[in-house]
């Protein structure tokens, strides 16, 4: 399991040879859906408002980082519907309105941000960079490199000094980062992993989908109290499956 290195300095601009103004062409600046994913944006956060959303943090993050920048430029014109899209390796990104309601329920309305968050399933690193701006440190694990590499390309524009990836088995947890507020997870299995429930904060919560009868899943909340810890079993989700090992 490696740390994320910082983020590489910009190119000093100065280092191009000086060229007659006419001649330099536009920066090359990807922009994806451009100026109107800011419009297209604030309808989607509009909608997810409307289907029962109202913490206003995550709605706010929800309006802030630009979803299109982590799918597949073919399915850009998709990436503010409320849908899952496929991101490679056979992985998806969660469709919003499952990613607000758990952030949601991961931050239980406490006022403020959480502490130290522990994400499992980084995938292309879209629900990373959320967590980033409610909490003060993300600590997101990934267990298949391509989609590791993957998420670092897409997050590197973002900048988020807080958010740290990390490459290895989030079943194991990641036991530096302990104990965490938050602990949530995007891939489901048939239990719990231990670890998670052990890096767990007292006074802290999870939020993750289990395997409740063959292959249905639901999303399971784990508040971890003084008195121990209660268990509160939510509605049917589907999640990609909780694999082990790094690959
Ligand atoms: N939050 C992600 C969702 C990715 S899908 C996003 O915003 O894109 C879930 C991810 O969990 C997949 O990339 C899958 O490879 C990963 N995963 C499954 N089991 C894992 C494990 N044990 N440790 C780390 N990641 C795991």
């Amino acid at each position: 399991m490696k740390r994320r290195p910082s983020f590489p300095a910009q190119l000093p601009l100065a280092s191009a040879p000086s060229r007659p103004r006419a001649a330099v062409p536009p920066p090359q600046i990807p922009q994806g859906l451009g100026m109107d994913s800011d419009a297209v944006r604030r309808r989607m956060v509009q909608k997810l408002a409307q289907q029962g959303v109202s913490d206003a943090a995550v709605l706010a993050a929800m309006g802030t980082i630009e979803r299109h920048r982590f799918v597949d430029s073919a399915l850009a014109n998709q990436a503010y519907e409320d849908t899952s899209l496929p991101i490679g390796l056979g992985q998806t990104i969660s469709k919003p309105g499952v990613v607000a309601r758990m952030a949601e329920l991961l931050r239980n309305g406490r006022p403020g941000k959480m502490g130290r968050v522990l994400e499992i399933g980084t995938g292309c690193g879209y629900q990373a960079a959320l967590l980033s701006l409610l909490a003060t440190e993300v600590y997101s694990m990934e267990r298949l490199r391509g989609l590791h590499d993957k998420a670092r390309e897409n997050l590197r524009p973002f900048r988020l000094a807080n958010l740290h990836l990390l490459l290895g088995d989030g079943m194991q947890g990641y036991a530096k980062g302990a104990p965490y507020d938050a602990i949530i997870s995007a891939a489901g299995g048939s239990e719990l992993p231990q670890a998670w429930l052990e890096q767990l904060a007292t006074g802290g919560r999870l939020v993750a989908p289990v395997v409740v009868a063959g292959s249905a899943q639901a999303l399971v909340v784990v508040d971890k109290t003084v008195q121990g810890l209660r268990q509160t079993l939510l509605e049917a989700v589907h999640f990609v499956p909780l694999k082990s090992g790094v690959a």
